[in-house]
């Protein structure tokens, strides 16, 4: 880790890096100013979905929804909670699949709510259907 860890920015894009010491201080976007490390789910664009994906030296899981599906609405708020509990040990962001549907094709995402959780630019797991904080964070201690 003498290189630092390499995060994309969630909000504006921009590629970051910072000592592994600086981790829990609060790192911020160079560009924006916006934490890198931040306790909320962030709302990604297809351009920093594949860019976070990639790059990132801090695990990402993102949570695949649309606005009319009734069960990643009744999620969000579990998936959140899950963002809080996890902080530090994975990034959480959201993506929305009927604005970006070239996303939801390239990954060959039949159903949602999905989650994926991505490491050192790969994908590691799925989660399908609606879940529970708890499940969530099961998910993601159990993969990484
Ligand atoms: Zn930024």
């Amino acid at each position: 880790m003498q290189d630092g860890i390499r995060l994309t920015c969630l909000s504006c894009g921009q590629a970051n890096r910072f000592p592994f010491t600086k981790l829990k201080a609060g790192p911020k976007c160079a560009k924006c100013g916006v934490m890198l490390v931040g306790d909320d789910v962030a709302a990604l664009n297809d351009l920093r979905h594949d860019k976070a994906v990639r790059a990132d030296d801090l695990p990402l899981i993102v949570d695949y929804w649309a606005p009319w599906c009734g069960p990643c609405r009744t999620m969000a708020p579990e998936f959140a909670a899950a963002a809080k509990a996890l902080r530090f040990l994975a990034r959480f962001a959201k993506i929305d699949t009927e604005q970006f549907p070239a996303i939801s094709q390239r990954l060959q995402i039949r159903g949602i709510p999905l989650l994926i959780l991505y490491a050192q630019g790969k994908e590691i797991a799925r989660l399908s259907g609606a879940r529970p904080a708890s499940d969530i964070e099961a998910f993601v201690r159990q993969h990484l």
